[in-house]
């Protein structure tokens, strides 16, 4: 405390006074109060002083002045001054209360460097939202200078639209103070210096100071964050509505199998077993609910059911279809995620499978139509044959009636019977062989056939038809030509170009020609039928190989029944081959075949003798047997004739048809019948019935042999009562076993 008087003299100092300043009181009395000035404001404190003392009036410290003493040494060091004036008799008189202030002034700074350290802009605000204190960070966060903001009110920081409103939560605040945290979930607003807006976070602290509570708020921008955040939603966004889009059910389990997003399907799907949010529930536990609340159709176990589910949630591999207690039917597919959870969708599959039981029925309906169908045209052919073959029987009994012989008009009349009797059976047996194709009862056995040899028996054939139309015939090979040998079903085969030959011939002109030729395609065959005839018009010739299509042959002359063509070329396929045509309406036609050409040698007699040797048949001692062979193909025949002759004690007789087979096998009784399947009219099958069924045949063992395809059909092998089945080619050393085994018997 130093008192001065009006002529700025000191008149009287305390002890603490001499404390602070280092001086004896004796040496401050009487001396003016500039000597406890620094020097640099001691010319301008007698103004100060002089001011105070004209209008005179209490004057509290802290007036935000920054004062300094001046010590005896010369140091100098912060204070605060109170002035008073004193009336003292006549004399006026100051009193100054001195505080050191060095360690408030400190502190002071350790808070500023704390608020410039600080990582968000920070203002410190008086109650009535004055700014008091800024940091570096709120200067560029504002764009404002420091001194701009000082002294101003916080109102300038905000977009003018919140200002109102501002004053109102400041004045609230300040009335009750308290710490709020960042992260409210108001949206704020800072406005800069140049007007631009900027999305905050601010958090509120009171802090305590001599001057009262003030303020402190800590400004973030989190432009960056709102950006982050906007993305995320897009994305987020767009992931719901790709999940909404998807027409089944979608859930995300996460790894520890807790749904974590759905669609509005699966919430649907999950809804009336699992009431509440379905968030965070696990899959145990929805498919729990869901098994408990019934959804699932036909549970037999309800642990071993979901056991299953688990199982497959958690291994998921293929679908699991679900069948449902509303009579839906879910197809679930699930996939392990990368974060080791599962994404599982539900897809209604009711109407596929609905489909596809409708589709399994109309395919059974329409296999069941068809093989009645094909049963139907079966028995009816047998059926229609019977009285047929009366009809023909005993027309041709009148048409040579020698005993009461018949007009020439009348004899006339029979031949159109005859005529129309043969028409109807070939249409008939035309209309069972097709059926049977279709059913797939037909069975072809290819194996090596010799193309000279089928010609042969082709023109046999086509010969005294081609002789009645005036057509000359060539059928072979042209000289030169090695006999090739292809793969086919004999029978079939001959089929085939007895086809083709009788339409070059029918659909000839009379004093025309007809052709069966061969030419090699690499490793096919080609059997080409040329004629010079009719043709056929180029819009009938796309339907030719379907059935009952005559090309405008309806009406004509030409008997036919619009069959042989697509039986052909079914046969050929089932062969193995294709077939085609050339034709010029008034030129003629070419029809063809094409089939495998067999290049391995026919087996030779000398591959046979080998093993021939070492046979217990081959020795010219003992009992003499008899071998029937039926079988149509003659290079067959010769390759079994071949081997036989080898054996000095057995004899082979052959026949070409299983009809004549049961004849000869009736009278000769052999001790082994080697019977082929595939034969022409009656089968392998059948003819070893007939044998088994009559008591002079019963005992013979049957050896069939037949292609390797055939023995699928065990059962039916088995049934016929074969003794043994061998498949085609014959191998020598199978053949001798069986034949020995069987004739030692
Ligand atoms: P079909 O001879 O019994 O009528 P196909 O199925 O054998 O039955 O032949 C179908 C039709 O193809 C015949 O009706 C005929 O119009 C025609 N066609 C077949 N071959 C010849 C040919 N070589 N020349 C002219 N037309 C033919």
């Amino acid at each position: 405390m130093v008192v001065v008087d009006d002529a700025g003299q000191i008149v009287l100092v305390n002890r603490q006074t001499e404390t602070l300043f280092g001086f004896e009181r004796a040496e401050l009395l009487g001396r003016p109060i500039e000597a406890l000035i620094p020097e640099r404001y001691r010319e301008a404190h007698p103004a100060h002083r002089i001011h105070f003392t004209a209008s005179p009036k209490l004057r509290p410290m802290g007036s935000g002045l920054e004062l300094f003493g001046r010590r005896k040494d010369g140091s100098e060091f912060p204070i605060e001054i109170s002035l008073s004036p004193l009336q003292v008799g006549q004399k006026r008189l100051v009193s100054s209360a001195i505080r050191n202030v060095t360690l408030r002034r400190r502190a002071e700074q350790k808070f500023r460097a704390l608020l410039e350290a600080a990582p968000d802009a920070m203002i410190i605000a008086s109650p009535d939202g004055r700014i008091v204190l800024v940091n570096a960070q709120a200067e560029k966060l504002f764009g404002y200078v420091r001194e701009e903001l000082l002294g101003e009110a916080v109102e300038r920081l905000i977009p003018a639209r919140y200002r109102a409103g501002h004053v109102g939560y400041r004045t609230a605040y300040s009335q009750d103070p308290k710490a709020r945290s960042m992260g409210s979930a108001l949206q704020l607003f800072a406005q800069r210096k140049d007007g631009t807006e900027v999305p905050v976070e601010i958090s509120l602290s009171p802090i305590a100071t001599e001057e009262g509570v003030l303020i402190s708020s800590a400004i973030r921008d989190i432009s960056e964050r709102r950006k982050t955040e906007a993305a995320a939603k897009l994305a987020s966004e767009r992931l719901l509505s790709a999940l909404e889009s998807f027409h089944g059910a979608i859930s995300l389990y996460d790894a520890e199998d807790r749904l974590i997003l759905c669609n509005s399907t699966s919430r649907a799907l999950f809804a009336p077993a699992f009431g509440g949010a379905l968030l965070n529930v696990t899959y145990a536990e929805l498919i729990g609910a869901c098994l408990d609340k019934g959804l699932f159709g036909a549970v037999e176990d309800a642990g071993v059911f979901k056991a299953r589910l688990l199982a497959y949630h958690r291994n998921p591999q293929g679908t699991l279809d679900l069948a449902l207690s509303n009579g839906r039917t879910l197809r679930l597919t699930s996939r392990r995620t990368r974060e080791g959870g599962v994404i599982s969708t539900a897809v209604d599959i009711t109407d596929d499978v609905m489909h596809e039981a409708e589709l399994h029925k109309a395919r059974s309906e329409a296999e069941a139509a068809s093989s009645a169908k094909s049963e139907f045209l079966s028995s009816m052919s047998h059926e229609l044959r019977t009285p047929m073959n009366a009809i023909l029987g005993f027309a041709q009994l009148l048409q040579r009636d020698k005993r009461a012989p018949l007009t020439p008009a009348q004899l006339e009349k029979l031949g159109y019977v005859l005529q129309g009797g043969e028409h109807l059976l070939r249409l008939i047996d035309d209309i069972l062989d097709l059926s049977r194709i279709e059913a797939g009862r037909v069975v072809v056995s290819t194996e090596p056939v010799g193309v000279n040899e089928v010609l042969e028996e082709v023109r046999q054939t086509l010969e005294p038809m081609a002789a009645r139309a005036g057509i000359t015939l060539t059928v072979g090979l042209s000289a030169g030509q090695e006999p090739p040998q292809v793969l086919a079903d004999r029978t079939r085969f001959v089929q085939i170009l007895i086809n083709f030959g009788s339409n070059a011939i029918k659909y000839g002109k009379p004093g025309g020609r007809a052709e069966i030729s061969v030419e090699t395609l690499g490793d096919r065959l080609r059997l080409v039928a040329r004629d010079d005839g009719i043709g056929i018009p180029l819009e009938k010739q796309d339907k030719i190989f379907q059935p009952f299509q005559r090309a405008g042959q309806e009406a004509g002359p030409i008997e036919g029944t619009g069959i042989g063509l697509s039986i052909t070329k079914r046969l050929a396929e089932l062969m193995g081959g294709t077939v085609g045509f050339h034709s010029t309406q008034g030129l003629g036609s070419e029809f063809w075949v094409e089939l495998g050409i067999h290049r391995s040698a026919p087996p030779q007699r000398s591959d046979a003798l080998p093993a021939l040797s070492g046979s217990s048949l081959s020795s010219e001692q003992g009992d003499s047997f008899l071998i029937v062979y039926v079988e149509d193909n003659p290079s067959n025949i010769a390759f079994m004739q071949g081997v036989i002759d080898e054996l000095p004690r057995v004899k082979l007789v052959a026949v070409a048809n299983a009809e004549q087979g049961i004849e000869v096998i009736r009278a000769l009784r052999p001790h082994v019948v080697i019977m082929d399947i595939n034969l022409p009219g009656m089968s392998g099958y059948e003819a070893t019935q007939r044998l088994r069924d009559l008591p002079e045949t019963r005992d013979i063992p049957v050896i069939a042999l037949t292609a390797a395809a055939m023995l699928g059909d065990r059962k039916r092998l088995e049934q016929a009562g074969f003794a043994r089945y061998l498949t085609k080619p014959a191998k020598v050393a199978e053949l001798l076993e069986t034949l020995e085994e069987l004739l030692a018997r």
